[in-house]
């Protein structure tokens, strides 16, 4: 059966993908907060197990609300399959554990969000998998690690939080050709943004948790990919192990989805604009952002995104101090280590996000103390220029000699 929805513009799919009516004729998607399922008959349930039939069995293996949401992000995203977790992390270890054994090797951009990490260089050696990791903007680093059999290649582009680019066609490339299935976090550009599957990637996954929702309110996860791989490798070890996403979560998910591309434009557009502002003030020795012409891979970028995203990296003169005076000053956007809300917070990574991996792998991912990530929500840009005025005043008071007077 093709699903009509599939023709369907990202726009309307966002309204409309996935959707299944009960038999009310309901409006909304429904919420179906049942742990189980209960069959006509004991035939029916034998069927069910059987795989003759068609039909849901217990919520740990497959929720109505729950596919809703899995449908909608497969016709996003252009996928054949999705399956939805509990949390982004759930997301990446189960892509991850189902697919590897002891024995393979694992290849990964450095730039790693903090517990993707954690899972390449602490949890995987533990069974046996060896991992390296590489320079993720160093192609050759790449071709040097990939000369050697590998079953896995993981990175994120933009990555947290320097929002570094993957050249994602060339490094599935030469994945494919090392034996390798090439894994995609790709929170940082949202759906929306970037289609890593178009480029040559064999899996993505959401942290849903961030723009999905984008309001602050849920953890969920995501992983898309072939329906073979899908079925096949990650359903089983989902089923058994048991990250399941409540569906009570799916449906406030499915609600965030009805509005991404309005928030996620807005607030990419309230991001570019604090970029800029950002750029031109004194206090601030860099400026990351990914389609600003002074981003490093800029050209990279413009290839593989249609949008710059909702974040911003900028780096301020005078380190942890002036970094710490510009966040205490501001009245309007949060410190929070979150990202992807409709409010605008801010981090300080080298002693939050980024504080495990070290001082040593700090200084060669960039994250000096002096950087911060900010999350460009939906506020006005102005009030929130006019707040980074006052956090930067603050910082800027800390890199001149001290006046006494100045209060
Ligand atoms: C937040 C995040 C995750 C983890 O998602 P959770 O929902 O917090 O478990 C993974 N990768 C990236 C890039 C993220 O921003």
């Amino acid at each position: 059966m093709t699903d009509p929805t599939r023709t369907y513009r990202p726009a309307t799919l966002l309204v409309h993908g996935g959707t299944t009516r009960s038999q009310h004729g309901e409006t909304a998607e429904a919420l179906f907060l049942t742990s189980g399922f209960v069959y006509d008959s004991a035939e029916q349930a034998e069927a069910t197990f059987a795989n003759t039939v068609q039909h849901y069995q217990y919520s740990r293996f497959g929720n109505p609300t729950v596919a809703m949401l899995e449908e909608r992000l497969a016709l996003l995203e252009g996928a054949e399959a999705c399956r939805a977790t509990a949390t982004g992390m759930a997301a990446v270890h189960a892509a991850l554990l189902s697919h590897l054994k002891a024995g393979d090797r694992v290849v990964a951009s450095r730039a790693l969000f903090g517990s993707c990490h954690w899972i390449v260089s602490t949890l995987l050696p533990r069974y046996g998998i060896e991992t390296v990791f590489v320079d993720g903007a160093d192609l050759g680093a790449w071709r040097a690690a990939l000369a050697r059999p590998a079953q896995l290649v993981l990175l994120e582009t933009p990555s947290n939080p320097m929002l570094d680019m993957v050249d994602l066609a060339a490094v599935a490339d030469l994945a494919h050709a090392a034996g390798a299935i090439v894994v995609v976090d790709n929170v940082f550009a949202t759906p929306l943004l970037q289609k890593p599957l178009e480029m040559g990637a064999d899996v993505v996954v959401y942290s849903c948790t961030k723009h999905i929702d984008g309001q602050g309110r849920v953890l969920g996860g995501a992983v898309l990919g072939r329906a073979a791989w899908v079925d096949a490798t990650l359903q089983p070890f989902l089923r058994n192990t048991g990250p399941a996403l409540s569906p009570f979560n799916a449906w406030l998910l499915l609600k965030g989805l009805e509005t991404l591309a309005l928030r996620v434009d807005a607030a990419s557009r309230g991001a570019a604009a604090v970029a800029d502002f950002l750029a031109g003030r004194a206090e601030v020795r860099r400026t990351l952002y990914p389609l600003r012409d002074d981003h490093p891979q800029a050209s990279l970028a413009r290839r593989q995104m249609s949008g710059g995203g909702t974040l911003v990296t900028f780096e301020v003169a005078g380190g942890k101090a002036a970094a710490f005076a510009l966040m205490n000053a501001l009245r309007l956007i949060a410190v929070s280590n979150n990202l992807g809300d409709s409010k605008s917070l801010i981090t300080h990574p080298a002693t939050t996000t980024h504080m495990r991996i070290g001082a040593e792998e700090r200084a060669r991912l960039g994250i000096t103390d002096g950087v911060l990530r900010l999350s460009v929500g939906l506020e006005d840009p102005a009030d929130l220029m006019d707040d980074l005025r006052r956090g930067l005043d603050a910082a800027g008071g800390l890199s001149v000699p001290d006046t006494a007077a100045a209060d």
